[in-house]
């Protein structure tokens, strides 16, 4: 048995606690791996050596800091192939997703590596007589990461790289079901050249996290994952005093409208609901088909599912893996189940596949559900599974009210060749990003990600100008350097001229 430890102070070291999780490959079923679960001692280990760190890494020159960005970019790179690896192993998705996941990462720090444009800060001279004043952005101190099992190491990324880049130190708290890619990152960051202690990666559970959030060396918590989880992460660490962003989340609308090729959009919707077993948070997870379409676009969804082929992630004729536990898996069949009995048509109904060689494996097919009543919860709630629901919409005025009722609002997407129709959608939909052809409009590194209503609790969105923001705190200095002759008592309030 394998087991997964902690990397903190620049090396690896062992769990103490004596607590263990399993780590399976969803593949095969199989357990051959365990991870340490943190102690709130061993977490108080982490900070420490992240606040000690830190003394030194606040004060790093900037080229320093880029130059070993530079370096991890290069490495990271060099190890795309080894860390999707990883991720199959462990979440199971297929080895050319887990190869996006690793690229979707890789943006972010090469985002961290221009830091310097964007801790330029600003400068007014002579506000007043012989008076500057400059605006300073200055980093929090040692901020935590809590990441879910879905991207091992992309969410990782969207965090720690610009984080660290603005001069903070790190603790990680990946999930548990995961955990391998999260390691590597770090192994691989202290070989770029990254001190000792700036970057810490903690296993363990909701005993790690609770600690995290209470830990009065903890300045920022960023997480990522489920809504109920993200609602209680904010609601502690407000209440600690921490500055805090927390992703949950979601149930993705796509709105095809008549006059859109059909085609184009039942590939996109095949791509965005499946891909990755549909464990995505900008998964595609309900078609709104507008006016006369619906039976066209839903054949042309069914062609193209029943023709999916499912199988391990290391196997290069997959196009979709399993998912993430045998448990998971029961619960997404069971969505199914129940959108029958409560009114959807179940079009294709993926519950019972097994695959060859893999009878042990977390695998379900794909399921396609047709004219899901908003009143099933295959349609309110997040399943996280390969599960589309199409709902019927008579006009856009309806599909809209519809997707603006959600209480999530994370990604959404509109199909149509109509630039008016697509304008309005994106001035009117309530989600913080909108595709106009795209199903996934996942922002690039320099643009931020996030979502409102039950997607985003706290306000600054993830990584881009918003992660910049977040990671670091403003200060405003203002600045004279007086003459002899420039004395004198005056108690008024000081004016600007
Ligand atoms: P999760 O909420 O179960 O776990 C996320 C993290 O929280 C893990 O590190 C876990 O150890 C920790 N955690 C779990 N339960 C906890 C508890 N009771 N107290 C304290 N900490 C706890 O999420 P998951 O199942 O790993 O990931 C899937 C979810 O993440 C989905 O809902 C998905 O939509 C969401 N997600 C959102 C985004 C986004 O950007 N909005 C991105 C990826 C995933």
């Amino acid at each position: 048995m394998k087991t997964i430890d902690h990397w903190i102070g620049g090396t690896a070291v062992e769990g103490a606690s004596g607590a263990y999780g399993p780590v399976y490959n969803p593949a095969t079923g199989a357990q051959d791996t365990r991870v340490a679960l943190a102690s709130t001692a061993e977490v108080d280990v982490a900070v420490a050596a992240a606040k000690e760190a830190y003394r030194e890494w606040r004060h790093v020159s900037l080229s320093r800091r880029t130059a070993i960005l530079y370096r991890y970019r290069e490495l990271l790179d060099a190890h795309r192939d080894e860390i999707a690896a990883l991720i199959t192993a462990e979440h199971g998705k297929v080895h050319s997703d887990a190869l996006g996941e690793v690229a979707r990462g890789l943006e972010i720090v090469e985002l961290a590596c221009a830091i310097s444009h964007k801790l330029k800060g600003e400068l007014s001279t002579e506000v007043s007589s012989g008076v500057d004043v400059a605006s300073i952005r200055q980093p929090l101190g040692v901020v935590a990461g809590i990441t879910p099992f879905n991207f091992p190491a992309m969410v990782p990324l969207w965090m720690f790289p610009v984080a660290i880049a603005c001069g903070n130190t790190f603790v990680l708290k990946p999930s548990e079901k995961d955990p391998s890619a999260a390691i590597r990152l770090a192994e691989l960051a202290a070989e770029a050249g990254l001190p000792a202690g700036v970057l810490n990666v903690v296993n363990g559970d909701k005993v790690a996290v609770d600690r995290l959030l209470e830990h009065p060396d903890v300045a920022a918590v960023s997480f990522v994952g489920s809504t109920p989880i993200a609602r209680y992460i904010q609601s502690r660490a407000i209440e600690h005093g921490k500055r805090v962003q927390a992703l949950g989340g979601a149930k993705n609308h796509m709105l095809v409208l008549p006059d859109a090729d059909l085609d184009v959009a039942a590939d996109n919707a095949i791509n965005a609901a499946y891909g990755s077993a549909g464990e995505r948070c900008m998964a595609v997870s309900v078609v709104v088909a507008v006016g006369d379409i619906g039976d066209d676009l839903v054949k042309k969804i069914a062609d193209r599912a029943t023709a999916l082929r499912i199988g391990p992630g290391t196997d290069p004729a997959s196009e979709m893996g399993p998912l993430i536990t045998r448990e998971h898996r029961d619960k997404v069949a069971s969505y199914v189940h129940s959108a029958r009995e409560q009114g959807a048509e179940v079009v294709v109904d993926g519950t019972g596949l097994t695959v060859e060689g893999y009878p042990e494996g977390f695998f379900i097919g794909v399921s396609l559900l047709d004219k899901v009543p908003v009143s099933a919860d295959a349609y309110r709630d997040e399943i996280f599974g390969p599960v589309l629901c199409v709902v019927r919409a008579e006009t856009y005025d309806e599909a809209i009210e519809l997707i603006n009722s959600s209480r999530w609002g994370n990604g959404t997407a509109i199909f149509t060749r109509d630039g008016g129709a697509a304008r309005r959608f994106q001035l009117e939909v309530e989600a913080g990003m909108v595709g106009v052809n795209v199903p996934i409009p996942v922002p690039v590194g320099y643009h931020s990600f996030g979502g409102w209503k039950d997607s985003l609790f706290g306000d600054h969105h993830i990584y881009g100008n918003d992660g910049v923001h977040f990671y670091t705190r403003g200060k405003v200095v203002t600045t004279r350097w007086p003459d002899p002759s420039d004395g004198g008592i005056n108690l008024g309030f000081p004016r600007n001229h």
